[in-house]
């Protein structure tokens, strides 16, 4: 039961026809580089510890990164930063995330994407969103006893565990806390004793958008990452 169910059940999701088409499109239309590879061309499940002190909340599977690998995260620029990063701080057993089966592990952290399938463009519509929600709760809800931080990227991981939270029954501040790099906010446990609840981290997406052009700096993602870990071990 729990995230082993999980993962099966996500993985054979269907439910959004766009994505279903689009993340097959490309798993069986694959990129140049990639064309003796298998794709994995569904939904992409949560990877790392399954009692983590630290969830880290990331869009959407790159289309010819985690749809093709089957990992989240693995095989794809956004991933070379955030794994090299995780390694840095100390919460990853290596500094890359090749394919599946390279033995990374993450004893402390677990990285789960908003939205599971690859969207075109990055983009999933505030439906597609919406009817992924669901597995993200889901998610939420079974390592609701370990979680102390959770480690938003970009604004609609933000924004996505602010929801899933609130619907969760936690605390979120009013008025909404904004997303930046280095915000924080508390989200107190339902029914849960002071200082009970998880720390919200916001973090630029480690995105090519953001690494070409500078906006997000190898010693930026370090510091909320390290923050991170300081806060899940205090
Ligand atoms: Fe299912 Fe989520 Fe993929 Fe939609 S995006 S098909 S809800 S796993």
């Amino acid at each position: 039961a729990g995230l082993h169910t999980l993962e099966a059940g996500v993985s054979v999701c269907r439910a959004c026809p766009r994505l279903v088409r689009w993340r097959e499109d490309v798993a069986h239309a694959k990129r140049a580089s990639f064309a003796g590879e298998p794709y994995w061309g569904r939904p992409i499940p949560g990877f790392g510890a399954e009692h983590p002190a630290i969830l880290v909340v990331g869009l959407a599977p790159a289309a010819n990164g985690a749809n093709r690998t089957g990992r989240i995260f693995t095989g794809d620029r956004s991933g070379d930063w955030l794994f090299a990063s995780l390694h840095r701080v100390g919460l990853a057993n290596q500094a890359t995330s090749v394919h599946a089966a390279d033995g990374l592990e993450l004893p402390e952290t677990r990285l789960v994407a908003a939205v599971r399938c690859a969207p075109p463009l990055n983009k999933p519509t505030p439906q597609e969103r919406d009817t992924c929600a669901p597995w993200l709760d889901r998610e939420v809800a079974l390592v609701a006893d370990t979680v102390r931080v959770v480690v938003a990227l970009g604004s609609f991981g933000w924004d996505a565990a602010l929801r899933t939270y609130r619907r969760a029954g936690y605390g979120v501040p009013v008025p909404k806390p904004r997303f930046g790099h280095g915000a924080e906010a508390f989200l107190a446990a339902p029914g849960g004793a002071a200082g009970d609840g998880v720390t919200l981290l916001g973090c630029y997406h480690p995105s090519q958008q953001n690494t070409f052009t500078g906006r997000l700096t190898e010693t930026m993602l370090d510091e909320v990452l390290g923050r991170a870990a300081a806060l899940a071990r205090m």
